[in-house]
């Protein structure tokens, strides 16, 4: 059986990842269970495409199989798109999840909510065996609410309020927060992708 290495070590992702491509014949596995919970890569890139796909190819580097590795960002328009690519340490390096939400509130402080829109995109890079690439992404709308609001979650889960929904990340359930996310939509694109690459043996060595 084809297998699929995973280059994330956050345990959140790899049980959502797992989840949504269980029905696959293939079997997936996380860099944790390969010993190689230490690999990291300085994500230098200028977009998503660029850091999720540095990613996956250093990491294939290593082991052999058809690698995946994702990357996300916020987007708010008020702010000319950031945090964007820079959403991990858009307080500074070593910050906080707080830190960041804090420093996102304090940019928008005079903005009304209907100026507040943003997004939420999530890349998905993958190498097959031969080293052929494909990619896949997801995105989720929203407002930036003007106060944390809701316990779950994690990163700016509690500024998010979803479109259509009026809760944001943080008040949702994991269940309810993964069928609408932007990583779910993109592991949705990516399933449909790899359905194809499996059936029809695409990518092997
Ligand atoms: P990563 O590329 O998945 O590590 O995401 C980069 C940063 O975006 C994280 O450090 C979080 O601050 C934020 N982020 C990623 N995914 C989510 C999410 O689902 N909810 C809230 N914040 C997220």
């Amino acid at each position: 059986m084809r297998k699929i290495i995973l280059s994330s070590g956050n345990e959140h992702k790899i049980k959502e990842i797992k989840d949504i491509l269980k029905k696959l014949p293939i079997e997936v596995i996380s860099k944790n269970d390969i010993g190689l919970k230490e690999f990291d890569v300085v994500e230098d890139g200028k977009t998503l495409e660029e850091n999720s796909m540095k990613k996956a190819k250093e990491l294939r580097k290593l082991v052999d199989g058809i690698i995946i590795a994702d990357d996300t960002g916020l987007f708010v328009d008020a702010l000319d798109g950031e945090p964007g690519v820079y959403s991990a340490r858009y307080a500074g390096e070593n910050c906080s999840y707080e830190d960041n939400n804090k420093l996102l509130l304090r940019n928008l402080h005079n903005i009304s909510m209907e100026k507040r829109t943003a997004y939420f995109k999530t890349v998905i890079s993958v190498v097959l065996e031969n080293g052929e690439t494909l990619i896949a992404e997801g995105t989720c709308n929203g407002k930036i609410a003007f106060e944390p609001r809701g316990k779950n979650g994690f990163g700016y889960d509690p500024l998010f309020i979803v479109d259509g929904i009026g809760k944001t990340f943080s008040e949702m359930s994991d269940n309810e927060k993964n069928k609408i996310s932007h990583r779910a939509n993109a592991l949705l694109n990516l399933r449909e992708k790899l359905e194809e690459v499996l059936s029809e043996n695409i990518g092997c060595k």
